[in-house]
Order: C-alpha cells, then structure tokens, then sequence
C-alpha cells in the first residue's frame, strides 16, 4: 500500500512527500483505512517507534474542520515530553492544513500562557491528564463539542495513576464521538478502561 492508497488528501500527502516517508508502516496500513472510513471506536496494541502518532493523527487531521475554531480532537499522552512531541509531529504533518491549530497542555509551566493558545482557537489539544482536568475545571479550556479522543500509551497513563484524571476528562466529552485507544500492552486497567468508555471498538494488533 501506499500514502495515497490509504486514501489520505493532498495536503497530507505532500507534508508526507516533504519528510521522506515512503510507505506506511504496519499500524498505519491497518488504522488509517479504518479510521478515515467510519466512525468507529478502536484499540491498537502497537509500541512506540512503531508509527502510531501518524496512525491515529492522519485521519484526525484529514476529518477535522479547520475553518471552524472548535476542539475537535484531543488526545491525551503520559508526559510532557510525548506531548510535545506529538504535537510537534502533528504540526509536520498538518503543515499544509490551512488554519491548523494544534496546541499542548501540560504541567510544570504557565497554565495562563495555555489558555490563552487555546482560547485562538485550537481544533487539536495534546495534553496530560492532569494539567487537562486542571484546565477543564477552571473552564479554560471546552472539549464538550470533542469528536475524536486519543488515548496514546494507555497503560502508561494508567500506571502513572491517571485513571480518575481520564474518567473525569472523558465525563466532559460528549457520548457520540470516536474513542481510539493505543497501548503497548493490554493489562486488566486497560481493557476495564476500553469496556467503560467505548463501544463495539474494531481492533488491531501490530
Ligand atoms: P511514533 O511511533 O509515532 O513515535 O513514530 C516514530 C518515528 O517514525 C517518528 O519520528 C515518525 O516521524 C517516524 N515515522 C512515522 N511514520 C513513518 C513512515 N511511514 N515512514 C517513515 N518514518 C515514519
């Protein structure tokens, strides 16, 4: 398969082109077809290195509005550091979606400097749990009209204790969206996490 045969847009393709990517990798091939044709919830058991940021983070690209200022993704991460880094990534990738806003939520610095990124209008939201609740509860920051939810490295989160900080997140999301959920590994917590908050999810295995 390629880029294109995925059925990826133009301006994705080319931002792929400009990094070197040749082909998809495995979770690419198997979630991008999937998540770009229906809206469906999903669990993929995928490491890091394997590509995932671009598995999940193309189609949230290519199916959210741009013209319109609404949070429309959000995607919840472990750390500050895969925060940013996944944001960055979906910075490259985004680079020829006119209008884009991706912006990161995380502790350890300025929650009025994020809140005021996120009040320009972001589509996109990258945070850790626990600066996310934070900002939720002093309303700076409305995922109420959320359409995709990530939860990247999920047994990470879980085993950094975030387990309340998701379920309190996610009680602030609305029922129809899409859940995608990816983790390395798939111990208990997480497969009570996937019974909880999705429904009929597809899944894949890399
Ligand atoms: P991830 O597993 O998402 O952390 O990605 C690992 C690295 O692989 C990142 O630096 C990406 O830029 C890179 N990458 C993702 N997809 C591809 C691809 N299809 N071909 C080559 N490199 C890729």
């Amino acid at each position: 398969n390629t880029f294109q045969d995925l059925g990826l847009n133009d301006d994705l393709l080319q931002a792929i082109n400009d990094l070197g990517f040749k082909k998809p990798s495995e979770v690419q091939d198997k979630a991008i077809p999937i998540l770009l044709e229906e809206d469906t919830d999903l669990v993929a058991l995928a490491q890091t290195g394997t590509g995932k940021t671009a598995a999940f983070g193309f189609p949230m690209l290519q199916k959210i509005q741009v013209d319109s200022r609404t949070t429309q993704g959000l995607i919840l991460s472990p750390t500050r550091e895969l925060c940013l880094q996944i944001t960055n990534e979906l910075k490259q990738y985004g680079k020829y979606c006119k209008g884009l806003n991706v912006v990161a939520i995380y502790g350890g610095t300025s929650i009025q400097e994020q809140a005021r990124e996120v009040k320009r209008g972001a589509q996109i939201v990258v945070a850790t749990p626990g600066r996310m609740k934070d900002m939720i509860k002093r309303r700076m920051v409305d995922i109420s009209k959320i359409e995709y939810a990530v939860l990247d490295e999920a047994d990470e989160m879980l085993n950094m204790g975030f387990f309340e900080d998701i379920t309190d997140i996610l009680s602030h999301t609305p029922q129809e969206k899409s859940t995608w959920l990816f983790s390395a590994t798939m111990p208990k917590e997480v497969a009570t996490i996937a019974k909880k908050f999705m429904h009929s999810p597809k899944e894949i295995v890399v």
